[in-house]
Order: structure tokens, then C-alpha cells, then sequence
């Protein structure tokens, strides 16, 4: 037996999100990424005595926000904590963080088939950041990061496979992004992530030692993480070695893990509560305020455009995926009943546009109405996904107009006129007689190839569904 497929994944993720507040958690300072080295700083960021943290509301806010948007319990007291440590990039010696009063507890975070449960959400900071490999001979340290403000989310050890870890991350990403707390740039390091793994054999409900990997910083890194991590797991319990409970450390350069700190020597934060930050009470009337100016999120609309729209899963699930696309999609639906084609042109001509261009949906040079009437009159047989393509829609963008008046100027509309058909399909029979004898013993497949000649004949404004009609007439000789 594959020995891989006698053990279970078990999986627990913490993820780090950098919230892009205008200023940092606990002063005035810039929260701004890739600004030059220590501009964003003041004696509260590098920690200097006498200096005192002062709560920014709008991290509080935010924090609110994504515990609503992961269906979580709101903490109405919350207490700020010390975690003591040593590090040359955490210049107050200390984090400023919550311990034993999460702002947001319980909630879930869906993918794919399961609902993954979330344990706890807490406000921190952010460290600033040691950099080694600018000086040959030096450490350097670049303090704009530190005091940046951080949500962290820490997940059950619910997850099974190094597949659900990515679908988790892509939801928080997606979700983060719709209700406008952060980027969710991964590259950037506004998605942070550390994953506790495990591994047990199937059947087994025990939790065994875990280890934690830490430093992981893309997508593809996680899953690579964790699969690596099961491996070493899997090949230890086989070869009867106890797997330590420790820190390892995720090397993207090579693939690899190595051990940070084991049980032994584990970090005494010797935790205690903040005495310079009094407690934060939130009231229901600022979560229900809050709650107000809660966007609709990406599950719900989902399920209005499966269920109200009729629109396939697939195409609901695009539509959906990001915040400013799908509200322009909604103001479509406005003026148009049409909703599949809207869809279609949507999905098709827009997002490529929008791809080739790097540009988002709001600076497309079209309005939502006149996507309505596209749609319409693409849906009415009017014209074709062809003529979309190559004329009109590159026309609407170049000139703003109506797509009424692009296919009246430029003669766009499709033909149904029965004998202009069957004149192009003549000269394609004349073209290709073999392929005629050919489709009469049956090589169903020739129509493709007439079709396109036709099509391409007619600059594409022939109605297609015209076309296959009298073609399969002519080629069974049922109109001469
Ligand atoms: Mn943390």
C-alpha cells in the first residue's frame, strides 16, 4: 500500500492580513508600502520612552468588518496585550497585540464542498523589517513596516488537503479585498501565512505532535509547504522517528524546511496586558452602523445571478469574484432583461479587454447601459459574437457611441436574407464538391468546415443559426 494514502492531512492556518489603513495601529505615521527605508516613522514607532500608542479607530472598524464578513461573534471588550520579545526589527522589545480577548471568535470561511471553522481574529502589529542581503558585510533595518496594522485569522485544524489550504487563502484573499480592508497582495506581504500540520492515519481521531511552518509567502508556497511537511511527517511515523513539535522555517529558494526552534526551546512571551491602551468597548449600535455598510458579498450574489439570473455556475462564479466587475455587471442587469447574453459580452469582450489592457472595470470607456443595449441586441439575433468582437466593440470604445448607431453607420447587423445564404452557400459547394460527397456518406463533421467558409465569406454578419439551418437543407438536398 502507498503509504501516502494511509495518512490524513490535518491542517490549521494562520493568516496574517496587512490592513491598508491610511496610518498605522497605534500612531500617525504613513501605512504605506514601498516607501523609501525609515520615512514612515516617529519616536512611536521606534518605540523611544515616553512615547505613548494611541488607538486608530478605522483598524477597529475594519476588524469589525471582517468578522462580519466571516460570520463571526463581535467582541464587545477588548483589551490590548504585550508579547514580549527580542528582536532587532521590533524596536519597543514588545508587539502590541490581543491575547485572551480575540475582537472576533467563531465564524467560518466556505470552500469548495465544507465550511472551514475560524477560531479566533485579533488585532495586532506588524514588525518592521531586517534586511541581510543589500550589505555584504551588515544587517540592515527599515522601519516603515512596524506598527502596520494586522488582523490575524486563525483557522481550525480543519483543513484536509494542501488543495483546500489554497481554496481557504483564496477566500480570505477574495474576501478581504471585496469588503476593502486590504489588498491582498501576497507578494507584497498584505497575506501572510504560517500552517500547523500534522498527520495521523486515516480513521485515527488523535491530534499527533504538529509542527508549525512558518514564512510561507505565496500561494504556490503554501501548498508546496505543506506538502513537503506531510512527506517528512509520513516518512518519520514509517520509520518508527517521533515527530518533535517545533518551529520550522519554509526556504522558497530551494524547497525546503528547516527547524527554527523546537518544544524546548519555545518562546515565554510573558504576555500581559497592555497598561498604555485602556480598553476598547464596542458598542451594538457601531457594529449594526457597521453592518449597514456591509457590501453585498461574493457567496450572495452568487446565488442571486444562480438562482434569480439563471446564469450557470461557472459564469456566476467569475461574475461574482470581484467586487468592482460584478457591481458594474449589476448595473447592467438594470437596463436589460437579457441577462445571459450580458454574461456572455461580460466574460467574452470585456474581461479580455480589460486583461490586454491591465485596467480595471471602472476604467472601461463604456457605459453599463450601453452594455445593456449590446446585450439585447445580441440576444434579438441583431447581430453576432463575431461582429462584437472585430467591429463593434472596438468601435464603442474608440468612438463612445451607441452600439445602435456603430451597427447603423457601419452596416453591422446581421443578414437573415435567405437568398444571399444560399448564394454563399452555393459558391462553398462549388468550392469544396468533394466535401459535398464527402457529407453524404456521412462524414457529419464537413459542416464545421462550411460554416466557417460561409462565415468568413460573409465578414461574419451572417445569423449563424440561419446559416447551419439552410446548409444542412442544401447538403441533404432538400432545397436545391
Ligand atoms: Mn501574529
Amino acid at each position: 500500500m502507498c503509504t501516502k494514502t494511509k495518512y490524513e492531512t490535518i491542517v490549521g492556518l494562520e493568516v496574517h492580513v496587512q490592513l491598508s489603513t491610511k496610518t498605522k495601529a497605534y500612531c500617525r505615521d504613513k501605512n504605506k508600502y514601498g516607501e523609501s527605508p525609515n520615512s514612515c516613522i516617529s519616536p512611536v514607532t521606534l518605540g523611544y520612552p515616553g512615547t505613548l500608542p494611541k488607538i486608530n479607530s478605522e483598524v477597529i472598524n475594519r476588524a469589525i468588518k471582517l468578522g462580519i464578513a466571516l460570520n463571526c461573534k463581535i467582541s464587545k471588550y477588548n483589551l490590548y496585550s504585550r508579547k514580549n520579545y527580542f528582536y532587532p526589527d521590533l524596536p519597543k522589545g514588545y508587539q502590541i497585540t490581543q491575547d485572551k480577548t480575540p475582537i472576533c471568535t467563531g465564524g467560518y470561511i466556505e470552500i469548495p464542498n465544507k465550511k472551514i471553522n475560524i477560531t479566533r481574529i485579533h488585532m495586532e502589529e506588524d514588525a518592521g523589517k531586517s534586511i541581510h542581503d543589500i550589505d555584504p558585510k551588515n544587517s540592515l533595518v527599515d522601519y516603515n513596516r512596524a506598527g502596520v496594522p494586522l488582523l490575524e485569522i486563525v483557522s481550525e485544524p480543519e483543513i484536509r488537503s494542501t488543495q483546500e489550504a489554497y481554496s481557504y487563502l483564496k477566500e480570505i484573499r477574495k474576501i478581504v479585498r471585496y469588503i476593502g480592508v486590504s489588498d491582498g497582495n501576497m507578494e507584497e506581504g498584505s497575506l501572510r501565512c504560517d500552517a500547523n500540520i500534522s498527520v495521523r492515519p486515516y480513521g485515527s481521531n488523535v491530534l499527533r505532535n504538529r509542527v508549525e511552518v512558518k514564512n510561507i509567502n505565496s500561494f504556490k508556497n503554501v501548498m508546496r509547504a505543506i506538502e513537503l511537511e506531510v512527506a517528512r511527517q509520513i516518512k518519520c511515523y514509517e520509520n518508527n522517528i517521533d515527530v518533535n513539535q517545533e518551529t520550522r522555517n519554509y526556504n522558497a529558494s530551494d524547497n525546503s524546511t528547516t527547524v527554527l526552534r523546537s518544544k524546548e526551546d519555545a518562546h515565554d512571551y510573558r504576555y500581559f496586558t497592555e497598561p498604555d491602551i485602556p480598553p476598547v468597548v464596542i458598542s451594538q449600535k457601531t457594529i449594526d452602523e457597521i453592518k449597514v455598510t456591509m457590501p453585498i458579498l461574493p457567496k450572495q450574489k452568487f446565488i442571486f445571478y444562480t438562482q434569480k439570473l439563471k446564469l450557470s455556475e461557472y459564469d456566476s462564479k467569475i461574475l461574482s469574484n470581484e467586487k468592482l466587475f460584478s457591481e458594474f455587471f449589476d448595473k447592467i442587469i438594470k437596463h436589460t432583461k437579457n441577462y445571459k447574453s450580458a454574461a456572455n459580452i461580460m466574460l467574452g469582450v470585456v474581461k479580455s479587454y480589460l486583461n490586454k489592457k491591465s485596467i480595471q472595470v471602472n476604467d472601461l470607456p463604456i457605459s453599463a447601459i450601453n452594455i445593456a443595449k449590446l446585450s439585447d441586441m445580441l440576444s434579438e439575433g441583431k447581430i453576432n459574437k463575431t461582429v462584437i468582437e472585430n467591429s463593434i466593440f472596438p468601435l464603442m470604445i474608440k468612438t463612445m457611441k451607441s452600439p445602435q448607431e456603430i451597427a447603423v453607420e457601419n452596416k453591422l447587423f446581421q443578414i437573415d436574407d435567405s437568398c444571399q445564404i444560399e448564394n454563399l452557400i452555393d459558391k462553398a459547394f462549388k468550392k469544396f464538391p468533394q466535401k459535398v460527397i464527402d457529407f453524404n456518406n456521412g462524414n457529419s463533421n464537413l459542416i464545421g468546415l462550411f460554416m466557417g467558409e460561409i462565415m468568413r465569406d460573409s465578414n461574419g454578419k451572417l445569423n449563424p443559426k440561419k446559416i447551419n439551418e439552410i446548409l444542412i437543407k442544401k447538403l441533404k438536398n432538400e432545397i436545391k
